[in-house]
C-alpha cells in the first residue's frame, strides 16, 4: 500500500512528539507500505513567524511584499521536516526530507494564499522504490518562476492531500490532537461524539461553517480526486473518521454535526440607494481586493432606500471599510460588527426531511438567543448571533438534533 501519513501542528510540536511520529511511520513501514509523510510546523510557530512580519506594520502600512512572507512563513515546516528525517534515520532507517519545491509542488504565484497547478511526483515516486520513507513540508511549493509560496492557513491538509491525488495514494491519513471527526467541536460539547464515516460534502460545509478538524479546500480536492481520506489521533491508535463518498454511507442523520465560526464580522450598509448596480458595484469593488463575502441579506426597499447586511473574514474589515468609503454618497450609515459568531448545522438528511430549519429557531428561542442573519444551503442551516452566546448555541443545537445520543 502507498500512503500519505500528514502530522499537525500539536502532533509535531517538540521533539518528544517528533520521536512519537517517527514510531507511528515505522509501524506503516514495517507492516510493508511505501510511506510519504507530510508534516506542518511545530504548533504556535507560524503565528511567531506572523508576529515578526507584523512588527514592521505601522500606521496605514501593511506589508505588500508576499514573496518575502511566504519565505518567512515556510520556515516553520522546514524545521519539523528535517527534524523528522533525522529521527527515523536515528533509528535506522532509510528517510529523507523535501521542500515543497523539492517534492514538486506547482502553485500559481499568488503570494501567501497559493493555489496548487500540479505536482510533479517523479522524484517522489522515485526515492520511494529506493526504499526512502519520503518527509515533505506542508503547507508550501513553488511557482513556475521558482519562487516559494505558501498555500494559505491550515494549508498542510491541503498538501497531504494533493500529494495523495497525485500519487494515486492508496490512503491519506491527516493526524491531529482528536481522534477524528465529532459532531461538534468538542473543546466546546465534551459529549460530542465521534463520527465513523462522513460524506466529502457534508465535511466541506462543516470545514467550511468552521470545523477546523480538516482544511475546507483539502476536503474539496479529496472529493475532487477521489481521496479515501481518514482524520485520526497522533496520540491514540482508535480508529479514526472516515470521509467517502455519500453512498458509502448506510444511515445518514439528519443532521450530522455543529460547526461554529467566530472569525467573522457583519457589515450593515443602512438606507442605501435602491436602485440597480449599486450591489453590483460594492461587491465588484469587494472582489477586486479579494475579500471573501459570505452570507448577504437586503431588506425589502422602502422610499427608495434598503439595508445591506453582509458577513465578511474579520481579519478584511479594515481594507473592507476603506472599499465602501468610496460608495459613501450612496448610504447613509455603516456600521461593522466583529463580535458576532456563525453557528451552521449540516446534514444531507435535510435534503428530504421537512421541521429541520423550525427545530433549530425554537432552540435558539429557548436559550433566548437573537438571531441576526440566517442563510441556508441543501445541506446546512447557518446563523449570524452574538460572539457571547456562541457556545451556549453549539451546546443547545447539539442537543436538540440528540446528536449526544447514539
Ligand atoms: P492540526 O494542527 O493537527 O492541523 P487543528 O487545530 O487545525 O489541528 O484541528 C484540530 C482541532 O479542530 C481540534 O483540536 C478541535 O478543537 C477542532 N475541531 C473543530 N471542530 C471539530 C469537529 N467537528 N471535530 C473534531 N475537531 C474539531
Ligand atoms: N503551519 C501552517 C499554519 O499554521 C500550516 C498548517 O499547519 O497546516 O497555518
Ligand atoms: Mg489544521
Amino acid at each position: 500500500m502507498l500512503i500519505v501519513q500528514k502530522y499537525g501542528g500539536t502532533s509535531v510540536g517538540d521533539c518528544q512528539r517528533i520521536k512519537n511520529v517517527a514510531n507511528k511511520v515505522i509501524t506503516a513501514k514495517n507492516r510493508g507500505d511505501q510511506v510519504v509523510v507530510v508534516v506542518s510546523a511545530m504548533s504556535g510557530e507560524t503565528d511567531k513567524l506572523v508576529g515578526f512580519m507584523q512588527s514592521f506594520c505601522h500606521e496605514g502600512y501593511t506589508i505588500p511584499d508576499g514573496r518575502e512572507c511566504d519565505v518567512v512563513l515556510s520556515s516553520g515546516e522546514q524545521v519539523t521536516r528535517a527534524l523528522l528525517a533525522l529521527a527515523l534515520q536515528s533509528q535506522g532507517y532509510k528517510a529523507i526530507s523535501l521542500s515543497g519545491q523539492e517534492a514538486g509542488i506547482i502553485t500559481d504565484n499568488m503570494h501567501t494564499r497559493a493555489r496548487i497547478e500540479g505536482i510533479n511526483t517523479s522524484k517522489i515516486a522515485s526515492l520511494l522504490s529506493e526504499g526512502y520513507i519520503v518527509i515533505v513540508a506542508g503547507f508550501q511549493g513553488a511557482s513556475l518562476e521558482g519562487e516559494i509560496t505558501t498555500l494559505g492557513r491550515g494549508g498542510s491538509d491541503l498538501s497531504a492531500v494533493a500529494l495523495a491525488g497525485a500519487l494515486r495514494a492508496d490512503l491519506c491519513e491527516i493526524y491531529t490532537d482528536v481522534d477524528g471527526v465529532y459532531t461538534t467541536d468538542p473543546r466546546i460539547e465534551p459529549r460530542a461524539r465521534k463520527i465513523e464515516k462522513i460524506s466529502y460534502d457534508e465535511m466541506l460545509e462543516l470545514a467550511s461553517m468552521g470545523a477546523k478538524v480538516l482544511l475546507n479546500r483539502s476536503v474539496e480536492m479529496a472529493k475532487k480526486l477521489n481521496v479515501n481520506l481518514v482524520t485520526r489521533s497522533s496520540f491514540n491508535n482508535n480508529e479514526g473518521t472516515l470521509i467517502t463518498s455519500e453512498e458509502n454511507i448506510m444511515e445518514q442523520p439528519i443532521v450530522s454535526g455543529v460547526a461554529l465560526d467566530r472569525n467573522q464580522a457583519r457589515i450593515s450598509i443602512g438606507d442605501i440607494e435602491d436602485q440597480p448596480g449599486i450591489a453590483a458595484q460594492i461587491f465588484e469593488s469587494l472582489s477586486e481586493k479579494d475579500i471573501n463575502v459570505d452570507m448577504i441579506v437586503q431588506t425589502i426597499g422602502r422610499d427608495g432606500k434598503t439595508d445591506l447586511d453582509f458577513t465578511i473574514p474579520k481579519t478584511e474589515v479594515i481594507v473592507a471599510q476603506e472599499v465602501l468609503k468610496k460608495f459613501a454618497d450612496f448610504y447613509g450609515e455603516l456600521e461593522c460588527d466583529c463580535e458576532i459568531a456563525k453557528v451552521s448545522i449540516v446534514g444531507v438528511g435535510m435534503k428530504s426531511h421537512s421541521g429541520v430549519a423550525s427545530l433549530c429557531f425554537s432552540a435558539m428561542a429557548k436559550e433566548n438567543i437573537n438571531i441576526m442573519m440566517i442563510g441556508t444551503s441543501e445541506i446546512k442551516i447557518s446563523m449570524i448571533i452574538e460572539i457571547t452566546r456562541a457556545e451556549k448555541a453549539v451546546r443547545a443545537l447539539h442537543k436538540i438534533y440528540k446528536l449526544d445520543e447514539k
